[in-house]
């Protein structure tokens, strides 16, 4: 079993992914407003040969339509289920790639493609928005936001990857990791509007797809970790841009007064001066449409910092931290909300997909939500009242004996909120479920779970609950976190199928992967998944049965599509090892050996009838560090050790590079770099910011010495791995 090792750093990845931040070191300022507005192209939008495209709420809640891929979620129910039959149990086996288009620039990809109207549109690395003929896979246009260029001599780090975009009308809407929410015109592929949805100097990024209706774009954003943020939502005019309704998450100072009634009332569930530390609950992931009921769900983010005892030292539910918020759609009016963790304290943000479908329960007919949060609970809510139907673990849960189905909270065990010292709590920080899509088959009636297992151990001992402050850009979580040898299980992940009416598991199978993509399942009776360690496998869905497998020679970490076209079913997927394993996992990403640009990031699409033949990916390789004559200086290298991988604006180097400097794919590993060992390249890059266009940030201020330091320090470990 390889779990227990390759898994023993994540602890202390967890731990510094406390500050998946931003960029620039400036201090926050008040709302972001609209910038460019250009006019908008004739050529580009009226003088189109093509009938314009009209896709609108109709189409995108059609569980029926198999011509395309329309929404993130498959349609507004976000189930991530095709009715299509084509591909089936019986004949799975004979998939085979159709097409395929390689795209060398990019490294990490993670989203999931849309089809219309026989095109297809992804987002790509660094944000480059690209259309195909989604039957021929010829590149049609590309879109590049410049998002290095917006970054430029501002230092950031996080993730530079990005989930997908969202189609209304005759546009694209595309976020960001600057934080731009960018109209395209679907056919031109020219931009047709910008806005600024926060200021260029707040510690907050995005990486989630905008989510349109009703001729609106909702847009949220990251960075809970990244410094004293109060998490809020924006939804613009799909037509204009410009600002329809806002909605903050958490309440601000009361000093100040509140935006409305909901923040009047959130606030009673606050203590202490929790606006000097933002409060969080940003939206990164998680929002859905309901065409019934006219409402918006968003998934809410964790408290900032994590530790209740700094930000609301009395206590408190902390609202609406780690919630299901409904909204009216048209407003942004509160309607109501739904808690999986009052008073969190642990990382368990609802942040993941939330999932509509028509349940029959006993002899109650339920117009249901599911959720499966961080925390372990599957939950089963009413969404036209907020209320809990059930909730139930779907993996190993220690922190509460069970959710009360009269109150509807968690009944929490002694000593899960580390008051008592140290308390191993499972599961851990990157929950059971993170954003990695879950699917549901209403023909099975079951739910497709990418789960995960860990467990880790929180206190905030030697922490100053008094003087604790988190600051933009260097962030901090108010608690420390270890790595306990009592795992839960012998495997680190597994895909799990759930039935949401029982609240039970139907079949499990385990993985010894971490970090796996989320799923599609299909009438067919098919789920779908791609995996880290580059097997993309169908299953039965009612059984669990393996049936069909593709080696893609590369890490998979972003969940299929399928459509149907000119009489064939295809099944579409970016092949791109990325997210936060491939850049901040260290050891444990690189030993899958998918390093930097070694293989080819690719679009595969399937079919039955497919032949295309691919150049082989070249085999998997962990990163070797390269002999040189380099004299290291032990007191510069500890210097640039403390800096390399200090959790702070000056130590980021880790957060792409590695922990350890060993990089996991994300990024280049520097004890395999030539750059390191010539000081005038070294500080072109590092300082010059020569590669910003690459998404490696410029460190303008660092000081001659302790550039110095960073070189005999990465040195240092390559000469160390050299004589192993
Ligand atoms: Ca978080």
């Amino acid at each position: 079993m390889r779990a227990t090792t390759p898994l023993r750093r994540l602890a202390v990845f967890v731990t510094l992914s406390a500050a998946l931040l931003g960029f620039a070191c400036s201090k926050q300022e008040p709302p972001p407003v609209a910038d460019t507005q250009p006019p908008a192209d004739s050529a580009s939008t009226g003088d189109s040969a093509t009938v314009p495209l009209a896709v609108d709420d109709a189409w995108l809640a059609d569980e029926s339509r198999v011509d395309g891929w329309a929404a993130y979620g498959g349609t507004h129910f976000e189930r991530r289920f095709s009715p299509l039959t084509d591909i089936d149990v019986e004949n799975v086996g004979g998939l085979r790639a159709d097409w395929y288009l390689d795209l060398p620039r990019d490294v990490g990809l993670v989203s999931t493609p849309l089809v219309v109207d026989g095109v297809m549109y992804f987002t790509g690395t660094m944000n480059v928005v690209r259309a195909v003929d989604a039957v021929s896979g010829k590149l049609l246009w590309e879109f590049d936001p410049e998002v290095g260029k917006a970054l430029a001599g501002k230092r950031q780090f996080g993730f530079v990857h990005n989930r997908g975009i969202s189609f209304y009308g005759d546009k694209i809407f595309a976020a960001t990791f600057d934080g731009r929410l960018i109209a395209i015109d679907a056919s031109s592929g020219e931009q047709v509007w910008s806005v600024r949805t926060f200021p260029e100097d707040a510690a907050l990024y995005i990486t989630g797809a905008p989510k349109a209706f009703k001729g609106k774009v909702l847009i949220g954003n990251g960075g809970t970790e990244g410094g004293p943020n109060r998490g809020f939502v924006t939804a613009y005019d799909a037509e204009t841009g410009e600002e329809a309704w806002k909605f903050w998450i958490v309440p601000g100072n009361p000093a100040d007064g509140f935006e409305n009634e909901a923040m009047a009332m959130a606030a009673e569930t606050w203590t202490g001066e929790w606006w000097k530390h933002g409060g969080g609950g940003n939206a990164w992931h998680g929002f859905t449409y309901d065409p019934e009921f006219n409402a918006v769900y968003i998934g809410t983010g964790n408290g900032s910092p994590w530790n209740r005892n700094i930000r609301s030292p009395g206590g408190g539910d902390n609202l609406f931290l780690c919630s299901v918020v409904a909204l009216d759609a048209d407003t942004g009016e509160y309607r109501w909300h739904y808690q999986t963790v009052p008073g969190e304290t642990w990382d368990y943000n609802s942040n993941m997909d939330i999932v509509l479908a028509d349940l029959k329960i006993g002899d109650r007919d339920v117009k249901a939500l599911m959720h499966a949060p961080k925390n372990g609970f599957f939950y089963v809510i009413d969404r036209n009242t907020g209320e809990l139907v059930s909730a139930e673990p779907f993996a190993d849960v220690n922190w509460a004996t069970h959710v009360d189905p009269e109150s509807g909270r968690p009944v929490e065990v002694e000593g899960a909120r580390y008051e008592d010292g140290v308390f191993k709590i499972v599961p851990g920080p990157w929950g059971a479920h993170s954003w990695h899509a879950m699917s549901y088959n209403p023909q099975t009636g079951l739910v497709y779970i990418p789960a995960l297992h860990m467990k880790l151990g929180f206190n905030d001992q030697g922490i100053d609950r008094e003087t604790f402050q988190s600051t933009p850009f260097r962030g901090g979580i108010g608690a420390r976190l270890t790595w306990p040898e009592d795992q839960p299980r012998d495997y680190p992940a597994s895909l799990l199928a759930w039935d949401p009416v029982t609240q039970s598991k139907a079949w499990e199978i385990p993985q010894d992967t971490f970090w796996n993509a989320g799923t599609l399942t299909t009438a067919g009776n098919l789920v779908f998944q791609g995996r880290a360690d580059g097997q993309f496998i169908a299953y039965d869905a009612r059984t669990g049965q393996q049936l069909w497998s593709f080696d893609a020679g590369l890490g998979i970490s972003a969940p299929a599509i399928t459509y149907k076209l000119n009489g064939t079913q295809y099944i579409a997927l970016l092949v791109g090892f990325g997210g936060g394993f491939s850049a901040l996992g260290g050891a444990d990403a690189a030993s899958l050996g998918w390093s930097y640009r070694a293989q080819t990031r690719r679009l595969i699409t399937f079919s039955l009838k497919g032949e295309a033949a691919m150049p082989p990916q070249p085999p998997p390789r962990v990163p070797q560090p390269i002999e040189a004559d380099f004299e290291v200086d032990a007191e510069l290298a500890e210097a640039g050790n403390q800096l390399f991988n200090r959790d702070s604006i000056e130590g980021i180097c880790w957060a792409c590079h590695g922990m350890g400097a060993i990089a996991g794919g994300a990024a280049p590993d520097l004890r395999a770099s030539s750059v390191v060992l010539d000081p005038k390249a070294f500080d072109r890059i590092v300082r010059g910011g020569a590669l910003t266009q690459a998404g490696m940030p410029a460190f303008a201020d660092l000081t001659d010495a302790e550039l110095e330091g960073l070189r005999h320090y990465v040195r240092r470990e390559a000469e160390a791995a050299l004589a192993q």
